[in-house]
């Protein structure tokens, strides 16, 4: 395909943070003396005690272990929040928009904001909760679910965020799965106009969970709904509670939280986070990556549920002092330029977002967009998956009109923050690029026998020595930690992604390395095929996984949603199959192409390949762990309506 780069626009090279020069020094720096230049980095935060040891990580079996700053103290919600009093107390830190845009919004300031927290963690300790206590939250996006989150950052309590729109069986596994003892919740949740019964959820929740003593519930619509005696108690009480809470002295390896994996390769895993180096590494990244000032509006548009609006609304923004904006409902509700009406209303300077809801809007048309304003944009960023090039460049040219670099950010639950991305005052763009590594990421692609592979090439994507913000365990399963990441290849953290390396070291994410598939001998990526795929005007989104096949072992297996006007037909799968074929070339031409209303997602909007992989194979009889569907009816169509049904 055709390939563009977009250079460094001027007036970013000459006032960001840094060019490509800096870049290329600080990088070189941060890989040659990682000690030197970690310990340098942390001192952006405010420590209790100074640590004097900065990294003592090996990947290798015999001495494995990762810590950072480990003899350091410091509390994350007092460098969120206390540090800045002095000097921006009366600025804004939480902008919050409401699912209903006729709601006000509200603009809360750090001083503010402190004073909740303080309340909330005198509310929790309270109920006896302190250190190392694990708390479930599974809340709606509003400004309280921050102050829920900070408040246990406070204390020392660790946060487990499970996002609202799980159901109450996934909520169950996941409160069993760390035995917390407290729920936090709301009466109900809203999003695009519907009302989510989460207090009633919890309900349910709760009669599988026998270790719950305590449920905090916040009344955000006001709904009727039932309190348990002696086990529920109401958010407002928070009101009562002093404004005063000394932040807890907490070690930088002490646990900050658990957030279990979005799911789409298996059954989700308890990532664990600790509390220095997640501290150094969100905050570094969130102020390079968006080249953050304190005084700029800055939205990322991600639920607190997921890692993007742990690292990215809450955590790594309010340690730079910014003024993030929070968002309770969906890009499409009331209609498909809400996004883009919040930006003008907040006059958004940098908006981060995942494809998933750009291929969503990009389907409806243009005119949604360029019937608003947008003129404050400045930066564009995007999340989650590979963004397709046709993605990438509408975002770029409608979105942003040109003039907005946009920073492809690739990252997992498991690495905390950013770790290949571009920094927009150094790295030149190309359209799919996650471009380069963050400052002391070594990524490395080794084939299948683990050799690495030099220069340029594709293979699978490892990392080869420590960062800080890197996950130190999964929760209550050591084991399960070292096997998955460290036994496929060993001394390296294997990332389960596979990768492209160009001539010029851009990495280009191929997708999960179990979806690579082998067209009689040839090996690709199946977010090649459907890039090319979506680049033809009549597909919104596409899906492609392996299936067997007699003479090329693997065939092509392609799920396609048309946009919203077009009406699928043969005429439409012959015109793709020929369209493909010239995009890249007669081997990845289609076997087989079904077309689909809708993807299965995960509910972070991810496309769910293994249980396409199965279709693709034939092998529907048990497609393993769909609790983390957001519409499981998806794939009943999709079962429904196969093509090649034998
Ligand atoms: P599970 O680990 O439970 O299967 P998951 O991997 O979907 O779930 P996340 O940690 O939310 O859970 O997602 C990380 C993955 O998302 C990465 O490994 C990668 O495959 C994909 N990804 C994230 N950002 C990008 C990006 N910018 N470009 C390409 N892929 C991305
Ligand atoms: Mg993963």
């Amino acid at each position: 395909m055709a390939q563009t780069i977009y250079p460094v626009p001027q007036d970013w090279a000459e006032n960001a943070l840094v060019d490509e020069a800096g870049y290329q020094a600080m990088y070189r720096r941060s890989v040659e003396d990682p000690e030197g230049f970690w310990g340098e980095a942390a001192q952006r935060l405010d420590w209790i005690k100074p640590f004097t040891r900065v990294k003592d990580t090996s990947f290798d079996e015999a001495d494995f272990g990762i810590a950072w700053f480990s003899d350091g103290t410091l509390n994350i919600s007092a460098n969120a929040l206390d540090r800045h009093l002095a000097e921006r107390g009366d600025s804004v830190a939480i902008l919050w928009e409401a699912d209903d845009p006729a709601e006000p919004h509200r603009a809360i300031t750090y001083r503010e904001l402190h004073a909740d927290v303080c309340r909330f963690a005198n509310l929790l300790k309270a109920q006896g909760i302190g250190r190392g206590d694990r708390v479930t939250l599974y809340l709606p996006m509003v400004p309280e679910a921050a102050v829920a989150m900070l408040a246990c950052a406070r204390i020392g309590a660790i946060h487990s965020i499970v996002f609202a729109g799980f159901s109450p069986d996934a909520l169950a596994g996941r409160i069993r799965d760390c035995d917390s003892r407290i729920v936090l919740t709301a009466d109900e949740g809203l999003r695009g106009g519907k009302r989510i019964p989460l207090k009633a959820n919890v309900d349910a929740a709760l009669n599988q969970c026998i270790g719950v003593e305590r449920v905090i519930m916040l009344r955000r619509t006001g709904a009727d709904v039932p309190m348990v005696e002696g086990r529920d108690i109401d958010w407002a009480e928070a009101a009562s509670q002093s404004a005063d809470c000394a932040p807890a002295e907490m070690n930088a390896e002490d646990p900050l939280f658990i957030l279990y994996t979005s799911g789409s390769t298996g059954k989700p895993k308890g990532v664990l986070h600790t509390t220095g180096g997640y501290a150094v590494w969100t905050a570094m990244t969130h102020e390079y990556v968006f080249d953050y000032r304190p005084g700029q509006i800055y939205w990322c548009a991600a639920d607190i549920g997921w890692v993007t609006g742990h690292s990215y609304v809450v955590y790594g923004p309010l340690m730079n002092g910014a003024t993030s904006v929070m968002f309770e409902g969906v890009p499409n509700w009331p209609d498909p330029s809400r996004f883009w009406q919040v930006v003008d209303k907040f006059k958004v300077e940098i908006f981060y977002g995942a494809p998933t809801a750009l291929r969503a809007l990009m389907r409806e048309g243009d005119d949604w967009v360029t019937r608003t304003d947008r003129s404050s944009l400045r930066l564009l960023g995007s999340v989650g998956e590979p963004i397709n090039p046709e993605a990438w460049s509408w975002y770029h040219r409608v979105v942003g009109e040109g003039r907005c670099p946009i920073v492809d950010t690739w990252w997992q639950t498991e690495t905390g923050g950013a770790m290949i991305t571009p920094l927009p005052g150094a790295t030149a763009l190309k359209p799919g690029s996650a471009t380069k590594p963050f400052f002391g990421v070594q990524p490395a692609l080794l084939d299948t026998d683990g050799n690495e592979i030099a220069g340029a090439g594709d293979g699978c994507l490892v990392i080869k020595d420590s960062w800080p913000g890197q996950m130190r365990t999964v929760w209550g399963d050591h084991d399960r930690f070292f096997q998955t990441y460290f036994t496929t290849f060993k001394g390296v953290y294997f990332t389960g992604d596979g990768c492209r390396r160009d001539e010029d070291g851009y990495y280009w994410i191929t997708g999960r390395i179990d979806d690579v598939i082998n067209v009689s001998g040839h090996r690709m990526g199946t977010a090649e095929i459907e890039s090319a795929l979506v680049a033809h005007h009549k597909v919104a989104e596409a899906a492609v996984v392996g299936m067997p096949h007699d003479i090329k072992g693997q065939g092509i297996y392609a799920f396609v949603t048309t946009n919203a006007e077009v009406t699928p037909d043969a005429a439409l799968r012959a015109e793709l199959i020929k369209w493909v074929r010239q995009e890249i070339g007669p081997i990845a031409t289609p076997d087989v192409i079904q077309f689909a209303p809708a993807l299965p997602k995960t509910r972070s909007g991810k496309i769910m390949r293994r249980i396409l992989r199965k279709i693709g194979e034939n092998d529907v009889g048990n497609l393993g762990d769909t609790s983390t569907l957001a519409d499981p009816s998806v794939v009943d169509h999709l079962l429904a309506n196969r093509p090649h049904l034998t």
